[in-house]
């Protein structure tokens, strides 16, 4: 009765106060969209922490975003009258990486090992199978890196890939070398950190014990999207039946497992049920988030998919505005018509922060950036080419990285020979093989070779080694601008003739040191508190090792900030900005405002997806995500044209405005006027009033826009003509760049009239007749 009456559970519903003072027992809530199961998840940590069921430290929630996760420490630092930065609260990987920092040496890693990113990790691979002497480009280094992860996710090492063919057994061999690689470097990727900790704790039964005893209730969020080996990690710290009486809650929606393509499994709640005997699943039926029209376009729209564990969602919110569809000439009028929309919204009183755009693919977010940033509207990305991944900040961090690990080979490559210093392919060829032939770093390698490349090294290897001596004691910032300094970084980028944006990269890079280190307390009160980790900021940094207690510096720290978190950059801290990410990275967020974009087949659906049934109902799963981010407005946007890869594409609106119900939208624009008529008066216009369009003209792309590629099945293309301007279907033409070819198709009028011709060598082709010259011939 105490508990029911306090502030904290007043406005819950029934089924919801019932799962958050739910006994300590394992436990799964299965429940849709908007219907509260975050929120649920964060009550009960802070009806626990309340009512002094579990001390802070005895709490473990997990969830998949950075900003999920910062979210959820964010509204339970609103219920809680501690800091919550020290529990563990945040992603498998980060929680993960926590865990790495505190147990390095039983993990056998160097004490200040560092995180390969996506891209690191492709290099790191590529270096493996150019040593290997193997060709790649049927080595793909990308595609071997995904295979290695997978291995990782599937808790394989080398030893354990199932070796069927000669290609396999290559891969393996490659996963062995790459391994050996990181081990070397002191370095791990993503997966690596999974596994890594995974096989600690099955291998370590003491320290097993340790978490078992100390982690009284264990929280996930978007439980649908765990794959095998996040599904045994959290096992480890509790595991069924365990006689420890630990609370496993799982919390998910099978309608938004989006990460099939990663290894995610569904099939992972049906286990969990099962393993765990859970006595009753939880359901929540209630959408609070959205209106009644977004809801109705939701459930509609998921109901066509057949694979569904079966939920239902109601709202007592009244229909709201209908869903609009806005059909943009090209891409560049779609992000023209979001700049006016978004204008509106923020006059109309709506903050920035509440609206959001969405895509279905990083790519698409380029040509909205540029329009946000010419009308001055602070914006935001999530994902995509981040901060931290652009070269010169890159660069910066390879030098601070060498300055903890001297071993990191992958940043010593980096910046050993930039800005030059006289350090030659061979000289670096040689230093391979001689680091090789001992199993010794490059680094430590560097006395083996001779002679003036030799020299030059050794001046690198005393440059960093002389760096390190000088910041010692210095503060994050100090040690960044003396690293800049000395490095011959800033020298380079100010003689550089496109150095000044670089150079405000890495002033960038400095603010975000000072940033990084208000936030998390360093220098004020965390290097050298007594172990007391609810009293530590909650960086993943600042954990203290488990043995010494030491608390990692705020150098390691940052650069481990820099590898996990999108150190997104566009707007300041703070700053009320647009919010712009993919589908797959809004997962778990709402906004007043969602405009979905691109909503193209081919797109959204993408694709790779469309011709596979379960790629589909992937798809539409993504798309249920995106439609549920909305609480009172929501917009579809699609476009005729499209310019991808350099050349623009037709494109036809996506199949899910199908799949939505027809009294729940608006359309903007009418309906179903094809390529025809309404492309050429828009480009027309956009011509006339000299946006985006005619900028794409004037610069100079008209020969690539040229050549048109429709990802249109052949049944939903409309056949407008066999004849335009003289040329006939199945007879020859000739192009200016193309030469001869036979015509194989007409399409569409007026400025949006396209062929498709057979070129023989050249391929068989799309190409626009309002730019492509094509005469008949014979
Ligand atoms: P998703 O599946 O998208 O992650 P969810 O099930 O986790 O959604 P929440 O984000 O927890 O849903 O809740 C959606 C919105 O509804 C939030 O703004 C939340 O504060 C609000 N909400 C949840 N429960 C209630 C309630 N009982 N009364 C009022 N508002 C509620
Ligand atoms: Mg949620």
């Amino acid at each position: 009765a105490d508990a029911a009456s306090s502030p904290l559970l007043r406005n819950l519903n029934p089924e919801q106060l019932a799962a958050v003072t739910a006994a300590a027992e394992p436990a799964l809530i299965l429940a849709g969209a908007g219907s509260g199961k975050t929120r649920v998840l964060t009550t009960r940590i802070a009806w626990l922490l309340n009512t002094g069921q579990v001390s802070p430290g005895g709490v473990m929630a997990v969830t998949f975003t950075n900003k999920a996760a910062k979210e959820m420490q964010t509204r339970l630092a609103t219920m809680l009258p501690f800091n919550v930065r020290g529990m563990w609260i945040g992603t498998f990987h980060g929680l993960c990486n926590r865990f790495l920092r505190a147990h390095w040496k039983l993990a056998h890693l160097p004490q200040a090992f560092q995180i390969l990113d996506a891209s690191d990790t492709t290099s790191a691979v590529k270096r493996v199978i150019k040593a290997m002497k193997l060709d790649e480009e049927r080595f793909v280094p990308k595609q071997v890196g995904w295979f290695i992860a997978g291995c990782k996710e599937d808790g394989q090492r080398p030893g354990d890939v199932v070796v069927h063919d000669e290609q396999t057994r290559k891969l393996a061999e490659i996963y062995a070398n790459y391994e050996d690689q990181c081990q070397r470097e002191g370095v791990v990727d993503f997966a690596e950190l999974m596994l890594r900790s995974y096989e600690l704790l099955r291998d370590n039964p003491a320290v097993r014990e340790h978490y078992q005893n100390r982690f009284r209730h264990i929280l996930v969020d978007e439980f649908q999207d765990t794959n095998k080996l996040q599904y045994a990690w959290l096992k480890m710290f509790a595991p069924p039946g365990s006689a420890h009486g630990q609370s496993l809650l799982a919390v998910g929606d099978d309608d938004q497992s989006i990460y099939a393509f990663r290894g995610a499994r569904v099939g992972n709640m049906i286990d969990f049920e099962r393993e765990y005997r859970v006595q009753r699943v939880i359901k929540l039926e209630q959408n609070y988030r959205s209106f009644g029209h977004i809801l109705d376009a939701a459930n509609e729209l998921i109901s066509r998919n057949s694979q569904r564990l079966g939920k239902t969602l109601r709202t007592d919110a009244g229909q709201g505005e209908p869903i609009r569809v806005q059909e943009s000439p090209s891409d560049f009028a779609e992000a023209q018509w979001l700049i006016e929309e978004i204008q509106h919204l923020h006059r109309g009183g709506l903050d920035r922060k509440e609206i959001a755009i969405l895509y279905r693919s990083n790519a698409q977010s380029r040509v909205i950036e540029s329009a946000l940033f010419n009308s001055g509207i602070p914006y935001r990305v999530y994902g995509g080419l981040r901060f931290f991944e652009r070269a010169e900040v890159k660069h910066a961090l390879a030098y601070l990285r060498l300055l903890e690990n001297a071993n990191d080979d992958t940043s010593f490559l980096r910046v050993v020979n930039f800005p030059t210093r006289g350090i030659g392919a061979k000289t670096l060829e040689n230093l391979q093989d001689a680091a090789k032939a001992t199993g010794r770093s490059l680094y430590q390698s560097v006395s083996a070779i001779a002679g003036k490349g030799g020299a030059n090294l050794l001046a690198f290897t005393n440059l960093i080694d002389s760096t390190r001596n000088l910041t010692q004691g210095m503060t994050l910032r100090e040690i960044i601008e003396q690293v800049l300094q000395t490095s011959g970084l800033l020298d380079f980028y100010r003689t550089d003739k496109d150095g000044a944006e670089r150079l405000e990269n890495l002033d960038e890079l400095v603010n975000a040191a000072e940033a990084f280190v208000m936030q998390e307390g360093f220098g004020k009160n965390a290097v050298g508190l007594p172990v007391d980790e609810t009293a530590q900021p909650g960086t993943p940094g600042a954990v203290p090792d488990a043995e010494t207690g030491e608390i990692m510096s705020p150098l390691v720290a940052f650069l481990t900030h820099a590898s996990l978190e999108a150190g997104d950059n566009q707007a300041q801290a703070g700053q009320d900005a647009v919010q712009l990410m993919t589908v797959h990275s809004a997962k778990g967020l709402e906004f007043d405002a969602v405009f979905i974009t691109g909503l193209e087949e081919g797109l959204f659906p993408h694709e790779n997806a469309m011709s596979d049934p379960n790629g589909l109902e992937e798809e539409r799963r993504l798309m249920y995500v995106a439609i549920t981010r909305a609480r009172k407005k929501l917009s579809l946007s699609f476009c005729q044209t499209r310019m991808l890869h350099g050349q623009t594409r037709y494109h036809i609106k996506s199949r899910f405005f199908d799949e939505l119900p027809e009294d729940a939208l608006k359309w903007l624009t009418p309906r179903n006027q094809g390529f025809g008529s309404g492309f050429a008066r828009e480009y027309q216009n956009a011509w006339d009033r000299g946006s985006g369009l005619k900028g794409m003209v004037g610069a100079g792309r008209v020969e690539k826009a040229a050549w048109v590629e429709p990802p249109v099945p052949a049944s939903m293309k409309q056949k407008v003509s066999e004849e335009h301007g003289g040329l006939r279907v199945g007879k020859g033409v000739f192009h200016t760049k193309f030469g001869e070819g036979v015509l194989l198709t007409l399409e569409g009028a007026g400025a949006d009239a396209r062929a498709q011709v057979n070129f023989g060598r050249h391929g068989t082709k799309w190409l626009a007749l309002s730019v492509a010259k094509l005469t008949p011939i014979d």
